[in-house]
């Protein structure tokens, strides 16, 4: 008999193919978020649980399948599952890194960067809205990155990636990390610097750590008002490594200058005041959307199965 995967989301075909040629496949169809009902159903159903971000994988859930064989998240993060205590349970949990995902999130970073320092979705707003009647010297000023420093919190896959861009663009890097990189500092002419270096120092504080209890709210009212008026903060990791609440106010009170998020402390709610601030652009947590980024996360995260159902030890292995 095959063994059974269940799938909470459809995800591009490379990697259900992958996964139907060995195994009994069940996708949920829905066009939401699975319901926590239909999630317990394809638990109890399969041998193994290929799922989304957007699904809490806790205890109660886990225990649903006491056969379950592995957890393969179809995302980089894992806070969404209880990964100690699968690892209790013996159920391997795995996730999709690969230069695809970094490059995407890192080009994503960048993207977040340019609109936000050259005000492109508010100057895209004012010129489709019918307000442009002439050029102005000051019209929509923005602010040049030649010659800036960027401040790059958590230095990975991703941070060094975003690293590498911001060399190209003529930008100073200095870093933060629970570790030192000294290959990476001298191919970049990077230093590592402590958090409150950054926060007073950089022009662009941009954050890639993994949400842990050491990583909650690692950014604070505390944080934000070291920050350089001037300056921005970029978000492409997890929402709640920033304190909303506190960002809000220091962008209604123009404590810095901006703000570009891709990932929300409650998503897909946004906290009060956030949507209503034009020093901001916020984009639906899509930064590894590229049609590269997304195949490839489908046929690691089949991999994944495949591999542990096989008996053997998967590669992406987090817990
Ligand atoms: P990674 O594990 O390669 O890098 C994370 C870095 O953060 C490591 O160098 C680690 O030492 C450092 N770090 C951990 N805790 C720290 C702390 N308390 N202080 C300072 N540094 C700390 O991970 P990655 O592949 O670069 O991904 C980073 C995060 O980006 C993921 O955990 C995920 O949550 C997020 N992500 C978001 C998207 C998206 O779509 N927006 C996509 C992929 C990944």
């Amino acid at each position: 008999m095959k063994p059974k995967v269940f799938v909470t989301r459809k995800i591009p075909e490379k990697g259900l193919e992958l996964l139907k040629r060995k195994c009994e496949v069940r996708v949920y169809q829905g066009r939401k978020v699975i319901s926590r009902k239909e999630l317990i159903n394809g638990v109890k159903w399969g041998d193994a649980l290929l799922c989304m971000l957007t699904e809490k994988i806790n205890k109660k859930l886990i225990d649903v399948n006491p056969h379950l064989k592995v957890i393969s998240n179809y995302a980089v993060g894992f806070d969404n599952i209880d990964v100690k205590y699968a690892a209790e349970k013996g159920i391997p949990v795995t996730n999709t890194p690969g230069k695809f995902i970094s490059r995407a999130v890192a080009e994503h970073t960048f993207a977040l960067i340019m609109a936000i320092t050259k005000r492109i979705v508010e100057a895209d707003q004012y010129t489709r809205s019918g307000r442009y009647e002439h050029w102005e010297p000051l019209l929509l000023l923005g602010s040049e990155l030649s010659g800036k420093k960027i401040g790059i919190i958590g230095l990975g896959r991703i941070g060094s990636g975003v690293a590498e861009r911001a060399k190209g663009l003529g930008l100073e890097v200095i870093y933060y990390d629970l570790k030192k990189d000294v290959q990476f500092e001298k191919q970049f002419k990077a230093k590592k610097t402590s958090l409150h270096e950054i926060l007073k120092n950089a022009d662009i504080v941009t954050l890639h750590v993994p949400l842990l209890p050491s990583t909650r709210h690692l950014i604070g009212e505390k944080e934000l008002a070291m920050m350089k008026e001037t300056a921005y903060l970029i978000n492409t990791s997890r929402g709640p490594v920033i304190d909303e609440k506190a960002l809000v106010k220091a962008l209604k009170q123009k404590r810095i200058a901006g703000a570009a998020l891709d990932v929300y402390e409650h998503e897909p709610e946004l906290t009060e005041g956030l949507k209503r601030l034009s020093n901001v652009v916020l984009t639906p947590h899509i930064a590894s959307a590229t049609i590269e980024a997304r195949e490839a996360m489908a046929k690691i995260a089949a991999e994944n199965i495949l591999i542990t159902l096989a008996g053997k030890k998967p590669k992406n292995q987090v817990n």
